[in-house]
């Protein structure tokens, strides 16, 4: 299996891919996290590379930083929420939390003009901003604005050869080349004099945005003696299935997925018709019961919208046993979706201002030719 950050892939075996690429289970580290949020506690993080490191800065009250961001190509989703809200959650833990509006890779990669990448990075940033992100004790950039990343990215290219970039990213076109450099400065940014640095970095991301943190941890150890960086620790979370019964949520196509801005009828709708572990008639299912482990409505509850243990195990059973039908099911969980919905969309627009507040700021402080 090859792990691409700019493609589409599907995940069958999680422990499998562990052992392939290294990456060390999560499970054994659980009983070192105080509170751990349900997304933790339910192994949807399953995966961390060095993520000890930080959890011991955590304990011993010294300084780290978490990392991470989006390409702003839309409104945030499912998959952006998990992220937004790992890093919430270390920041909250004491951390100093980065976050990076990836224009440039958005131009590279879905070649969007930075104009409309900036109208959707201050839509990007009021959601992180509803989620919880604290501005003070944080910083947020763009890519195009961001001069030291773009120094650090230019710095890293000495010795890479085409043979090393194809080996990790497969054949590309230099821009792509050039945005990978770009992303592993944005890793390696929280670790400057400038922000205290160099510290632990934890970067929460997907499972195919590996090869970037395999990429930096490289950098980092070469730049160890210059530059002091620590290789950056790393955790990653499950990848979605999409509504539609489809192995990913994709952009592609809009029925696998909802954004947190979308018009609650179109959820509503996306919800009402989406693919259930349901029977194929009320009888069998009272009969046999559904099951809950193929089904995209348990799933969005388990990765987001059903935070009390004891409530999913109680859906769970429900199904298992035949006491309730997919339509019941449904309605309920539509009721926790559209109460997260309301309440995050009247949060997002209040901190719209502040948004652009950041993105103007950050045009001011820094012109650039992008
Ligand atoms: Fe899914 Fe609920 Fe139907 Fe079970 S009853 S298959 S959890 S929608």
């Amino acid at each position: 299996m090859v792990l691409d950050p700019w493609g589409e892939f599907k995940v069958e075996d999680y422990e499998k891919l562990c052992r392939d690429f290294g990456i060390q289970p999560l499970k054994p580290l659980l009983h070192e996290f105080k509170d751990p949020p349900a997304f933790i506690r339910r192994a949807i993080i399953f995966g961390h590379r060095d993520l000890d490191i930080v959890l011991r800065a955590v304990k011993e009250c010294t300084p780290f930083a978490v990392m991470s961001g989006i390409k702003p190509t839309g409104d945030f989703h499912l998959g952006s929420l998990l992220t937004a809200k790992e890093i919430v959650y270390f920041q909250k833990l004491g951390g100093l939390a980065v976050y990076c509006i990836a224009d440039i890779e958005a131009y590279e990669d879905n070649d969007l003009p930075f104009e409309v990448s900036k109208e959707i990075a201050v839509s990007n940033i009021a959601d992180i901003l509803a989620i919880g992100f604290d501005p003070k004790r944080g910083y947020i950039y763009r890519q195009s604005r961001e001069r030291r990343v773009k120094d650090l990215a230019y710095l890293f290219g000495k010795g890479v050869t085409l043979a090393t970039m194809t080996a990790i990213y497969g054949d590309r076109h230099f821009g792509l080349y050039m945005s990978a450099f770009i992303q592993i400065a944005d890793i390696l940014l929280p670790q400057l004099k400038d922000f205290d640095g160099p510290k632990p970095t934890v970067i929460p991301v997907g499972i195919d945005q590996d090869p970037h943190i395999r990429f930096a941890r490289d950098v980092a150890h070469r730049f160890r003696e210059s530059l002091g960086f620590i290789p950056p620790a790393a955790t990653y979370h499950k990848i979605m299935r999409g509504l539609d019964g489809s192995p990913k949520m994709s952009k592609r196509s809009p029925l696998s997925y909802f954004t947190l801005n979308e018009d609650l009828d179109s959820v509503r709708w996306k919800l009402a018709n989406a693919y259930t572990g349901g029977r194929a008639t009320a009888k069998e299912q009272r009969e046999l019961g559904g099951i809950p482990e193929l089904c995209c409505i348990y799933e969005l509850c388990a990765f987001h919208f059903m935070e009390d243990d004891s409530k999913l195990i109680d859906m769970y059973r429900r199904c298992k046993a035949g006491d309730v039908l997919c339509g019941e099911c449904k309605a309920e969980v539509e009721e926790l979706v559209l109460d997260f919905l309301r309440q995050h969309q009247e949060r997002r627009r209040s901190f719209i201002d502040e948004a652009l507040r950041i993105v103007e700021e950050e045009e001011r402080r820094e012109p650039s030719y992008l």
